[in-house]
């Protein structure tokens, strides 16, 4: 873990005792679902066992306050050693429902308690999936700024409870619910009003997702250069320009992405490398945008003449490439499917 790790600065004993209190393994273990989160996994196993998530927190002595989400980010290894061994689960799938060591770990949101007018809060969800869940959880992607809509619903991410407009806080839920009613008025986040995104900020978003994704298995340093022009979105889009992507709330992302999602996507690709840029128009030009196609074919017209063209693939390669983007688009779109991470 990186930045957020040093941001989240905590402690966590779990103290000999416990074992004392818990000798053996706790009585119910769950199994996690698909991208879920580890701080939604410990509230579902704590409510399996009859033990809400603050008492939870309690139990194992960590403390108040955001106990839960602090583990996402940095799962010390006698807490993973502890819940592997109360709930028989592989250390594996403990350790890889955090979001500790992803590739872009500079898009998380940051760990925050309140909700400030337009200011991010820790978590999104999407109400559909909610309302869609045999057991409501909460996903990994829900925590990367770089998200602003569903891909299996199509609708916007909502960060606040519609009937309070305090933000999700089921790490301090005292109550025996399930994680889908506000920790703070109850009200149940499945029936949340659907928020509406423009398909072509979607199709931004999609393509930002892919360009990650891709990026971070061919070179982190291509991955740090996405990830810090996707950060500067709101100053490239106008849209409360001096702030961060992280910093900002769903609904000002989403004004973000839609205006930036009206203009050319040269600022995904100022100041790089012909071969590099070519990458990620094709990812962009993959979204199925007609007029990015052009634009495409412009650029490639344009850098024929320039001293770079050597670094661009000749015609054949090129629609070789082209193929070989849509398979990784394709099996993109079957983890999705899937809801898997895209890290
Ligand atoms: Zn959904
Ligand atoms: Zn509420």
């Amino acid at each position: 873990m990186t930045g957020n790790a040093a941001h989240a600065g905590f402690a966590i004993e779990v103290r000999q005792r416990y074992s004392d209190v818990a000798p053996d393994r706790w009585p119910v273990s769950i199994e996690p679902l698909p991208d879920e989160l580890l701080s939604s996994w410990l509230h579902r196993l704590g409510i399996a066992n009859g033990i809400a998530p603050r008492s939870f927190a309690g139990v194992l002595e960590f403390g108040d306050g955001m106990w839960s989400p602090r583990l996402d980010h940095r799962l010390p290894r006698n807490v993973a050693m502890l819940l592997c061994h109360q709930t028989h689960l592989p250390l594996g799938a403990i350790s890889s429902m955090t979001v500790d060591g992803v590739a872009i770990t500079a898009l998380l949101l940051p760990l925050r308690d309140n909700a400030h007018r337009n200011r991010s809060t820790w978590m999104q969800y999407c109400p559909l999936c909610l309302a869609g869940d045999e057991a409501p959880y909460f996903r990994r992607q829900w925590r990367l700024a770089s998200r602003i809509s569903c891909f299996v619903h199509a609708c916007g991410l909502r960060d606040r409870c519609p009937g309070c407009r305090a933000g999700i806080a089921t790490f301090d839920q005292a109550d025996l619910v399930s994680q889908h009613f506000c920790a703070r008025c109850g009200f149940d986040l499945r029936t949340a009003p659907k928020a509406s995104v423009k398909a072509s900020a979607r199709r931004l978003e999609r393509a930002i997702a892919d360009i990650c994704r891709v990026e971070s298995v061919r070179d982190s340093a291509r991955t740090s250069d996405a990830v810090s022009r996707v950060l500067r979105t709101p100053v490239t889009a106008g849209v409360r320009s001096g702030m961060t992507l992280t910093n900002l709330s769903t609904a000002a992302r989403i004004r973000c992405f839609e205006a930036l999602a009206a203009k050319p996507p040269d600022w995904l690709v100022n100041d790089m490398e012909g071969a590099d840029a070519y990458r990620r128009w094709m990812i962009v030009a993959a979204g199925g945008h007609e007029a990015m196609i052009a634009r495409f074919a412009d650029f490639l017209e344009t850098h024929q003449g320039s001293p770079r063209r050597k670094r661009l693939p000749p015609a054949a390669d090129r629609s070789a490439l082209f193929t070989a983007y849509f398979r990784i688009m394709q099996s993109g779109s079957h983890h999705r499917g899937r809801q898997s991470a895209e890290y």
